[in-house]
């Protein structure tokens, strides 16, 4: 599965200046069409709101630009996306060659 194919759930939600709907709380990766999350979580019974329009990689506090009011983000489905990007700036280092 590629990050960039998951969309965004989140437990809570604020409207930027600009109107823009972006997440807030505790985010989950979420697939389009499905009706829960990619680690399990029934969207309805978990009362999660929907971002299909918000990627994955950009609801991350560390790098992404829609997560200003992103407090944490769900460990099963950060481990389930793959925590690794080489496609972004990541500071964190790396040991190997
Ligand atoms: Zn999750």
């Amino acid at each position: 599965m590629r990050p960039t194919d998951a969309a965004v759930a989140a437990t809570d939600r604020w409207t930027d200046p600009d109107g823009f709907r972006a997440p807030a709380g505790l985010v989950h990766a979420w697939l389009r069409g499905a009706n829960q999350t990619v680690c399990g979580v029934p969207l309805s019974r978990a009362r999660l709101h929907r971002f299909p329009h918000v990627q994955w990689v950009d609801a991350q506090p560390a790098t992404g630009r829609d997560a200003d009011r992103v407090s944490q983000v769900c460990p099963r489905c950060a481990a389930a996306m793959g925590q690794k990007r080489d496609s972004r700036p990541w500071t964190r280092t790396n040991p190997r060659p």
